[in-house]
């Protein structure tokens, strides 16, 4: 299938990667995901596969309860391609007790997690427990400072706290998933060290304001994640979503910005190999 017979076999991969056919996926990384959901309890080896099979080459699966540290241990000792990350989540602080962050720090120690989360503040579910939610937040950064860890962080009508709370932990590595803030703020957690990742939510046209932000975002500081099985793109909405489909989420994310689409998805890939040291090697055209 090479589109140029006469390269050797060596380069046909990176000739591929260039074509302007698009004959071959870029490598791409689910930087977010929960691949470890019971909503995959049927099927989780087909998913692994399909996304494998979509050019999906590793997943950042953030564990978002101590019951479910296991389960997520377990499974990204399965399969190579899946790292883990251990937190408390924000949406179920009534699960979570002050203990834990103690028992966190140990996991951190033994399991050496590519990162500490998925924790943060939600606002729109916090009602009276916005304090416990801060506390939590506040020491999974001390923790994530301490291990030298990134933070994968959950902002969800709460942006401005968790600025004003990584600014106050001195913690400067991590990814604020989903972002759903502003151009301001954005560049704020830029300036900070701190990565934004997108997915699905941002493919559909309704979400202007985000798509015009995608667009100006230095290439640096984007990941890209589906959230699955949450979140699904335009394509596949109402449905159950998927790591497979990220794929999807990057050729309509690439529209919105002046790059060639290989290039975001190289480019990418290699922010979120660098920030969380994942021992992965892709060329420079974005194969392994
Ligand atoms: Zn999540």
């Amino acid at each position: 299938m090479s589109v140029r017979p006469s390269t050797p076999a060596s380069t046909s991969i990176a000739s591929h990667a260039r074509s302007p056919a698009n004959a071959v996926t870029p490598a791409l990384i689910d930087t977010h995901v929960h691949t470890d959901d019971d909503r995959f309890d049927t099927d989780r080896d087909d998913i692994l596969d399909a996304a494998r099979t979509n050019h999906v080459i590793a997943q950042v699966v953030p564990a978002i309860s101590r019951v479910l540290w296991p389960r997520v241990k377990q499974l990204c000792s399965d399969h190579s391609d899946l790292f883990a990350c251990y937190g408390l989540h924000p949406c179920f602080c009534g699960d979570h007790v002050m203990g834990d962050i103690e028992e966190l720090g140990s996991w951190l120690a033994r399991e050496h997690p590519v990162a500490v989360g998925e924790c943060g503040l939600d606002y729109q579910v916090a009602g009276g427990d916005k304090a416990i939610q801060q506390r939590l937040f506040a020491a999974q950064l001390s923790l994530a400072r301490e291990f030298n860890l990134p933070v994968v962080i959950h902002a969800r009508k709460a942006v401005e706290d968790v600025i004003r709370m990584i600014r106050a932990s001195g913690h400067s590595k991590g990814v604020v998933h989903s972002f759903n803030g502003s151009s301001q703020q954005a560049q704020r957690l830029i300036d900070l060290g701190y990565k934004l990742s997108f997915g699905g939510a941002v493919t559909f046209n309704r979400a202007k304001r985000l798509r015009e932000l995608f667009a100006t975002l230095p290439l640096e500081a984007i990941l890209l994640e589906t959230d699955a099985p949450d979140q699904p793109d335009t394509l596949h909405n109402g449905l159950r979503n998927e790591p497979a489909y990220l794929s999807d989420v990057w050729q309509n994310l690439s529209q919105l910005r002046d790059e060639a689409p290989a290039d975001i998805a190289l480019a990418t890939t290699r922010n979120a190999i660098d920030l969380f040291r994942l021992p992965i090697n892709i060329d420079e055209h974005g194969c392994i």
